[in-house]
């Protein structure tokens, strides 16, 4: 199977799925999108209505919010995977469960990401961001990459804060303008195998960031 195929074997199983009780108040299982060779993959939390109602991630308020973001920073929205830690929408928008996120995440979100392999994964938001960082606080931790096991991830703001408090804007705009940058000290550090200091995310200022790139 070649990875498209099964991407859409994946797509297919989200749209069937009864893993969990999300799947009583589905309209369309949002299992995500992308080209299976993108680099970077954002991860939100869940479907919300306009998501539901059309089966695509993030194409409601907050979704015109990450196009911009991707746009000002050269990147194209056709380029990147987007998609969430549970696929199916939470009744009126409420935060998935643990033990929904546990079974999705662990029959699709990870098996997504085997397939994709992306250099950089970028969660969007607590939910996401509390699979990778447990216990990690967004305020200091927004816009560093970070070595998780063998793979590198950007905590950001989830673009839905942005909209409701207009002083996280900025701060996501910035992360996302490092995002560029950010990609070519991970494609660096795959190609040559060249870990990131654990659990030590490097920032411009680091002087262990310049004894790496
Ligand atoms: N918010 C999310 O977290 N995901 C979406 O797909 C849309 C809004
Ligand atoms: Fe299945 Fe995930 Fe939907 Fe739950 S949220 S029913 S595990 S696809």
């Amino acid at each position: 199977m070649t990875g498209q195929e099964e991407l859409e074997r994946i797509a297919g199983e989200v749209a069937r799925c009864t893993k969990c009780a999300l799947h009583q108040s589905r309209k369309k299982g949002v299992p995500g999108e992308g080209p299976p060779s993108a680099e970077i993959m954002f991860i939100g939390e869940g479907p919300g209505f306009h998501e539901n109602e059309q089966g695509r991630p993030f194409v409601g308020a907050a979704g015109q919010l990450l196009d911009q973001l991707l746009q000002n920073a050269g990147l194209r929205r056709s380029d990147v995977w987007i998609t969430n830690v549970v696929k199916c929408r939470p009744p009126g928008n409420r935060d998935p469960l643990p033990e929904e996120i546990d079974t999705c995440t662990g029959t699709y979100l990870d098996a997504q990401i085997r397939v994709i392999n992306p250099p950089i994964i970028v969660t969007l938001g607590r939910i996401s961001m509390g699979r990778y960082m447990p216990g990690a606080k967004i305020g200091e931790v927004h816009g560093r990459m970070r070595r998780v096991g063998d793979r590198h991830v950007i905590a950001m703001y989830h673009p839905a804060a942005a909209l409701r408090q207009p002083s996280i804007k900025p701060l996501l705009e910035e992360d996302f303008a490092r995002l560029p940058q950010l990609l070519k000290q991970a494609r660096l550090a795959a190609a040559q195998s060249v870990p990131l200091p654990k659990d030590a995310p490097p920032t411009e200022d680091d002087p262990r960031q310049l004894s790496l790139f």
